[in-house]
């Protein structure tokens, strides 16, 4: 969708929450009740600082956090909350990282065959996947600009290359929604630029609805279609990139100052180590076995 066109969605909605909100067992309000609805292909950016909630939102829509209240609804699924709705919603719906959360010992496609495991049964994906997959995989490699590195080990890639080996991980996945949390957040400016601008022609090119956490407010305006705020865990603006003025801003990040600040020099709370080593354990322990061909 151009920039600026009027936000009312002629589809059924991608996805939408309604009510939702989360409080976590330590009693921190992460979300409070927030209604959204999310048409398809938009590209959408959630702006806040720190603690906002941002990546609560975004957990809470495939699943990651458990919503406390209130009901997600995805198109041609319904509500994620019935049975065997959200492990039918988590195949479509793929997610981009800060740290990228590849597994460094694996090489390049190896990592991208991880978003295929989602289309597999458990036993299934015991053994090498499918010839279909691979192709898919080397295509995906193909478009983020990276065939030539199929092979190498992943941490043998720079951080921006590692980021696109997400991509293209999540594209593997043919996805109807990419959530990413702060996906260029410890990416030099230049290098942010090219890789958002990646996600987005590849959103826009398949019809993906993007929602994307952002620290940086130029970013948001070249990009988004829809800029949601984000404070203090509930939406406090809702509009096209152009409504963003001095008063958003300030209504977002409580002052210009704290947005100006937030844009380019302070960098973001990266996620909490006990978090990512959680996230790669569980990704090293249930992936790696199923892609690794087993010796003969
Ligand atoms: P953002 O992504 O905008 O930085 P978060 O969604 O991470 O914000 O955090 C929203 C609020 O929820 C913050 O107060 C944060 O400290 C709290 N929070 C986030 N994750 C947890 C958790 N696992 N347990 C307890 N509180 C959490």
């Amino acid at each position: 969708m151009p920039k600026d066109e009027p936000l009312a969605a002629a589809a059924p909605d991608a996805i939408a929450v309604d009510r939702l909100s989360v409080v976590y067992p330590n009693g921190t309000v992460g979300l409070r009740p927030t209604s959204l609805a999310f048409a398809p292909g938009q590209f959408v950016v959630l702006l806040g600082p720190s603690g906002a909630g941002k990546s609560t939102l975004l957990r809470s829509l495939n699943g990651l956090v458990a919503a406390t209240q209130g009901d997600i609804q995805v198109a041609g699924i319904g509500s994620i909350a019935a049975r065997g709705a959200l492990r039918r919603h988590r195949q479509r719906c793929a997610m981009v990282f800060q740290q990228h959360q590849l597994i460094g010992r694996l090489s390049t496609l190896q990592n991208v065959l991880t978003g295929r495991l989602a289309y597999h049964s458990t036993l299934r994906s015991l053994w090498p996947l499918p010839l279909a997959d691979k192709r898919l995989a080397l295509d995906c490699l193909d478009r983020v600009g990276l065939l030539d590195c199929a092979l190498k080990r992943v941490d043998e890639l720079s951080g921006g290359q590692q980021q696109r080996v997400g991509i293209a991980r999540a594209i593997a996945q043919q996805p109807r929604i990419l959530l990413a949390d702060e996906p260029v957040a410890s990416l030099d400016p230049a290098t942010s630029v090219r890789v958002l601008g990646l996600i987005h022609s590849i959103c826009k090119a398949d019809g993906i609805t993007a929602i994307i956490s952002l620290h940086q407010v130029h970013l948001a305006r070249q990009f988004a279609d829809r800029v949601i705020g984000i404070g203090a865990g509930r939406v406090v603006f809702d509009g096209p990139p152009s409504q963003i003025d001095t008063a958003v801003l300030t209504a977002i990040y409580g002052s210009l100052e704290s947005a100006q600040r937030d844009d380019w020099s302070v960098a973001p709370t990266p996620m909490t180590v006990p978090d990512a080593a959680v996230e790669q354990e569980a990704l090293s322990t249930t992936l790696t076995n199923r892609i690794t061909p087993r010796p003969t």
